[in-house]
């Protein structure tokens, strides 16, 4: 076990659902947020590492921004009475504009957050209409300058692209209006109609186009063009940093760093196993209210699954996956094991070898999936 340590807690209250989520989370439920802090703190205390040094904690959800400045102190609070945190800790709160007003960020900063990720999703107000958002493109706007007046110096925006209605000129005006924002790091995600949400049911009705999987590259291409033009690094397939303003809590997941969440439906990785907690609120609430831990699966992760897991979270990344160290790791010589892989993969333009390194190329990034499926368990033999 490792003595460092990040925590996910997630928040999941929402004033609406919006069209396109298949996250969990609940509406009409925020009379339950003072029980349900309660709640996360009782399951820090129980889930509690000893040694363990919290080097990241994100608070996610859902509107993490429905929580009182005073919730997110009694969690920080709490936080720091059962773990050591790092002096440098990154502490990341997620808000949906429209719903802070400055004095609740000024609130935040003096409580230690420290980074502020903001769902934007789009500039366009039809677009945010159509999305289901409760915000508009000037609320975003304002929500961007008031937390720099608050003082946040790390602050990361969320967009999605991929909408039907959206033509290439329209996706381009408005990566001036992103690179205007002069946010330190972007994620931006590809619509995706699910089934279940508002407008994947709309889709499966007929009612609204599939997304056009190649108009969806051609906004993704476009953006890492003018993105890099513009000083971002697109460090992870989804996500653009200004240099030092990676999500340090990002990328424990990716290079398979142990973490706990904390909450409905949060997972957990230590001691290599995965740990998914009940995704029922009240189950949440009342288990934890009797002393109980809310799990609902567990499972421990095998050496091939750990292989797996370390390849493909690995390739994610710009600068791809070392395989000799992960081999050295796993005492099996990857680049031998792969060599067929490697070669057809890089044959298509998928995959590139720099040194001892194997990462994804330009055309990789929109075809991460293919490349995936050949380091999946079921083609390992240990
Ligand atoms: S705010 Fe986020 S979590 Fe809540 S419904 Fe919208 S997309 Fe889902």
């Amino acid at each position: 076990m490792t003595p460092e340590l990040s925590l996910y807690f997630h928040i999941p209250f929402c004033r609406r659902k919006c069209g396109y989520c298949s996250f969990i989370s609940y509406t009409a439920r925020e009379g339950q947020i003072r029980d349900y802090v309660e709640a996360l703190i009782i399951e820090l205390r129980l889930t509690r590492r000893p040694g363990a040094v919290i080097r990241t904690i994100y608070i996610g959800g859902g509107t993490p921004s429905l929580l009182s400045a005073g919730d997110v102190e009694r969690i920080l609070d709490a936080v720091r009475q059962y773990y050591n945190v790092d002096s440098k800790v990154e502490i990341t709160l997620e808000a949906n504009p429209g719903v802070v007003d400055e004095e609740y960020l000024r609130k935040l900063r003096q409580e230690g957050v420290n980074r502020l990720s903001l769902g934007v999703q789009s500039l366009e107000d039809g677009e945010l209409t159509f999305l289901g958002r409760l915000h508009t493109a000037a609320d975003a706007r304002r929500t961007v300058d008031k937390a720099r007046e608050a003082g946040f110096t790390n602050l990361s925006l969320d967009f999605i692209y991929g909408l039907p209605s959206r033509c290439l000129t329209d996706w381009d005006s408005m990566l001036d209006g992103i690179i205007a924002l002069g946010a330190d790091h972007l994620s931006l995600y590809g619509l995706t109609l699910e089934p279940g949400t508002n407008l994947g049911e709309a889709a499966a009705r007929g009612e609204l186009p599939a997304v056009d999987p190649d108009r969806a590259a051609s906004e993704y291409e476009l953006a890492s063009a003018r993105l890099s033009a513009a000083g971002y690094r697109n460090y992870e397939i989804s996500n653009w940093t200004k240099v030092g303003f990676e999500s340090r809590h990002n990328l424990v997941y990716w290079q398979r760093g142990e973490y706990l969440g904390l909450g409905v439906a949060a997972h957990s990785f230590t001691d290599e196993r995965r740990i998914a907690n009940t995704d029922s609120l009240d189950g949440y609430i009342g288990a934890l209210a009797s002393g109980t831990l809310p799990k609902r699966e567990i499972e421990t992760v095998d050496e091939p699954g750990a292989l797996s897991e370390s390849i493909i979270l690995a390739l994610r990344l710009a600068e791809g996956v070392s395989l000799d160290d992960i081999g050295r790791q796993f005492k099996i010589d990857l680049w031998s094991r792969y060599a067929a892989e490697i070669g057809e993969l890089s044959a298509f333009g998928l995959v590139e070898v720099s040194g001892e390194r194997l990462r994804l190329t330009p055309k990789g990034r929109l075809l991460g999936n293919e490349v995936f499926l050949r380091f999946l368990p079921e083609k390992l033999m240990i």
